[in-house]
């Protein structure tokens, strides 16, 4: 089966709205100068709350063929939870995708997989992609264990996820040591973890299931290495956070063939 390549810019907590819109006309115009064909892969920016109604401004004021997410959602739908934001919120704002389980809200945040799941069918509910986070720290790989704690991470996010529902996520594989630390996993190690998820998704659900799910290697993609994880045959995109704030960057990443 064939997956369209899904190349997602992780802003994290940078950039106020003002230098979102820059950054967002700046990718379009790298892409556009580039001659990048848009069939090619999904190119997706993800900002903070308070710069997506800009995005959403810029992107659909100038057509821009540029999907936006959210890096976080809160499993309520709406009432008393003070400092969250509802997936129909994002959704009315013209979301398509949104970020659940990052690696640093698991960390600062105490998110368990229990909960990520959770926000990954709010997600789905509300009609969009959720990118379900998962990787292992720098202890769980020097123990050799990468393999069966991603699997655990995963198996917990999917429970009571139907077929039709995890038919439409998108994985990423983020072994936390390679976040924002320059140091980037090998394309061995990407396609090993990479594979093995895949593998789970044909025995939870089925190969065919399995084989048009896309999964996103994160840690550290750069226009430099990209093209030699992208030749994995598991890892469908990169999920970038540090070269995703350089528009021209971003857009070689994105046109990584
Ligand atoms: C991330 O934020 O998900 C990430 C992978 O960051 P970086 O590309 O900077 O390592």
């Amino acid at each position: 089966m064939t997956r369209t390549p899904l190349m997602a810019g992780n802003w994290k907590m940078n950039l106020d709205h003002l230098e979102a819109i820059h950054l967002v006309q700046g990718l379009a115009m790298a892409l556009d100068d580039a001659g990048f064909d848009y069939t090619s892969a999904d190119v997706v920016v993800i900002p903070p709350f308070t710069d997506i109604r800009s995005v959403q401004t810029v992107v659909e004021g100038d057509a821009l063929k540029i999907a936006y997410g959210a890096q976080d959602v809160s499993t309520h739908a709406s009432g008393a939870y003070t400092g969250e934001v509802s997936a129909a919120m994002l959704q009315k704002l013209g979301v398509s995708y949104v970020v659940v389980g990052h690696s640093e809200r698991r960390q600062y945040h105490g998110e368990s997989d229990a909960l990520v799941g959770e926000k990954a069918r709010v997600t789905l509910e509300a009609g969009m992609t959720p990118i379900i986070c998962c990787g292992e720290g720098l202890d769980i790989r020097k123990a050799g264990k990468q393999v069966s704690h991603v699997l655990t991470q995963i198996d917990g996010a999917l429970e009571g996820m139907t077929a039709e529902q995890a038919a439409k996520v998108v994985i990423a594989y983020e072994p936390i040591w390679a976040i924002g630390t320059g140091e980037v996993a090998t394309p061995a190690d990407a396609q090993e973890v990479c594979g093995a998820i895949r593998t789970r998704l044909g025995e939870l659900y089925s190969p065919e299931l399995a084989g048009g799910v896309r999964i996103l290697y994160g840690g550290s993609v750069k226009s430099s290495n990209v093209k030699d994880i992208m030749a994995q045959p598991d890892v469908d995109g990169g999920l970038v956070g540090g070269a995703s704030l350089k528009a021209e960057e971003f857009a070689k990443i994105a046109m990584f063939q």
